[in-house]
């Protein structure tokens, strides 16, 4: 008899249903597994079988056949091993359920036991915009889709569960959802308070966060630099449902959220500079996503920057431009979400202590040059603020007024009155901050008085701003404008904007 189960896989964020026809015919006892299966799951044949029996079911001597459809996508993963080992019961006769309305997911371990995968999240969601009434899922996983609703959610521990429901011998009730709740960063790893002094840095934090640009610091080792990023976090608006849920769908399909529950803070990745492009930007054999889907609505931060090798960093500029990226290779083509802040962090030199109070630095300008030449200049050009970091003296006890006015309570308030007016501005357009506007949004909503028109032609000829550099500026005196609740931009805020270019700083 020919049993019919249903599952399905992703193809980057694309659900793509997978049937799985079980078909027994007389002939030499043998399992065969067909349908453009990788190695991962041609080896469910054994652990398939193992499990079976480990349930107490005897596999009948027959030549089996389990076909995955469609048979022109390669399958990669575990997960479909649940809906093959109910397929076996059901063509062997040992259950007789009803499941054209339920898709199963699961990865099976010797004895029976399911075992979380990958996915979960969009795989569930995916079965509940496909009209499936029903989804089986290891319970391991059961966190990360605990607020979905409109789909019962079975979550079993071991096979013998559902073959007990099945058989009428036990009740499986589908788990409860618990409602998407706000986290407010609340306990973030750094505070900007917990930096001592460092307010310029602190101020180009806070326009970064408030327009959400991309920013690059430079300073010796030491300075701060790592703490600053992390503090970055402390002052981005929470997360709302909608991004949590696509944030956790990739790092489900990564295999990071598996048993954690929905992330419901913005993520920070922070890669070592020895990352290689396909880690950077996703790809590998699997086609899973890289650090900058990982970090997509959170902090890509790379400290080390001109260490990372130049293909990498320029693997960056498409997706810095576009939100998103594309991977090809010989499997197929598919696409992640990649829209992240951009925190990159250099020495100013191979040695760390040019323009340093602390050192004299002991390299040639030559060597300098060279080092400086590292970072490609179409990828300073799609960063907005640049500024240095210096080595602070700590002073115990030390208060100040500033400390309180740069206090991350403070900052994030401000940060969130700037988001607001941007939301209005951009409202029913597919942009969310100011660092995403275009020319023609820059020409329609950054207005200046007449002082600071003057201002910014007389900074284009004295430093010679190329068009992209003169926009750069503009979005970045839009924000400070924000910040200050200004809707036209003045002076004060054209001049601090000017003082974020990168031409200054890159020796
Ligand atoms: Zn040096």
């Amino acid at each position: 008899m020919l049993a019919r189960v249903f599952t399905a896989t992703m193809e980057g964020l694309n659900p793509v249903k997978i049937e799985v026809e079980v078909d027994g015919v007389t002939g030499t006892p043998n399992f065969i597994l067909i349908g453009l299966a990788a190695k991962a799951v041609d080896e469910a044949k054994e652990r398939v079988t193992a499990a079976l029996q480990n349930c107490g079911i005897r596999i009948k001597a027959k030549r089996t056949i389990v076909n995955l459809a469609p048979a022109d996508l390669q399958k990669t993963g575990t997960a479909f091993e649940l809906a093959i080992a109910v397929g076996l019961l059901k063509m062997f006769g040992e259950i007789s359920i009803d499941t054209d309305q339920t898709m199963f997911f699961g990865e099976l371990s010797l004895d029976g036991v399911l075992k979380p995968v990958a996915g979960i999240l969009p795989l569930v969601m995916a079965a509940k915009k496909m009209g499936y009434l029903n989804v089986v899922i290891p319970e391991a996983n059961q966190a990360e889709v605990a607020i979905l609703t409109g789909i019962k959610i079975f979550p079993i521990r071991h096979l013998s569960d559902y073959i007990q429901y099945a058989q009428k011998l036990r009740l499986l009730t589908p788990q409860h959802s618990t409602k998407f709740t706000l986290t407010d960063q609340s306990n973030p790893e750094v505070l900007l308070e917990d930096i001592t002094g460092q307010f310029k840095a602190k101020r180009a934090l806070q326009i970064a966060a408030a327009g959400g640009h991309n920013l690059h610091m430079i300073g010796p080792p030491g300075a701060g630099k790592t703490l600053l990023a992390k503090a970055l976090c402390s002052i981005l608006p929470p997360l709302t449902e909608e991004e949590a849920i696509e944030t956790t769908s990739i790092h489900s399909i990564a295999g990071i959220a598996t048993c954690t529950g929905l992330i419901t803070t913005r993520p920070f990745r922070s890669p070592h500079h020895t990352v290689s492009t396909a880690g950077m930007i996703g790809g590998g054999s699997d086609m899973s996503p890289g650090e900058i889907s990982l970090a997509h609505r959170g902090i890509l931060f790379l400290d080390e920057f001109p260490e990372f090798a130049r293909a990498t960093i320029e693997a960056l500029r498409q997706p810095m431009e576009d939100g998103y990226v594309h991977i090809t290779r010989a499997k197929g083509t598919v696409e992640y979400p990649a829209r992240f802040s951009l925190v990159a962090a250099s020495n100013p030199c191979p040695c760390g202590y040019w323009h340093s109070k602390l050192k004299p630095c002991s390299c040639s300008p030559g060597k300098r040059k060279l080092y400086s030449q590292k970072i490609s200049g179409p990828v300073i050009d799609r960063i907005d603020l640049h500024f240095w970091v210096q080595t602070q003296n700590i002073k115990l006890n030390q208060e100040s007024t500033n400390c309180t006015l740069y206090s991350t309570s403070n900052i994030r308030n401000s940060v969130l009155a700037a988001h607001q007016l941007q939301q209005q501005r951009f409202a029913n357009l597919p942009i969310f901050y100011n660092a995403e506007m275009s020319p023609a949004f820059i020409k329609q909503h950054c207005i200046c008085d007449a002082q600071a028109e003057q201002t910014l032609y007389q900074a284009q000829r004295r430093f010679q701003l190329t068009t992209r550099s003169f926009f750069k500026v503009l979005k970045v005196a839009r924000t400070i404008a924000d910040l200050e609740g200004q809707e036209i931009i003045g002076d004060a805020h054209l001049s601090e904007a000017l003082q974020y270019r990168p031409k200054e700083i890159v020796i």
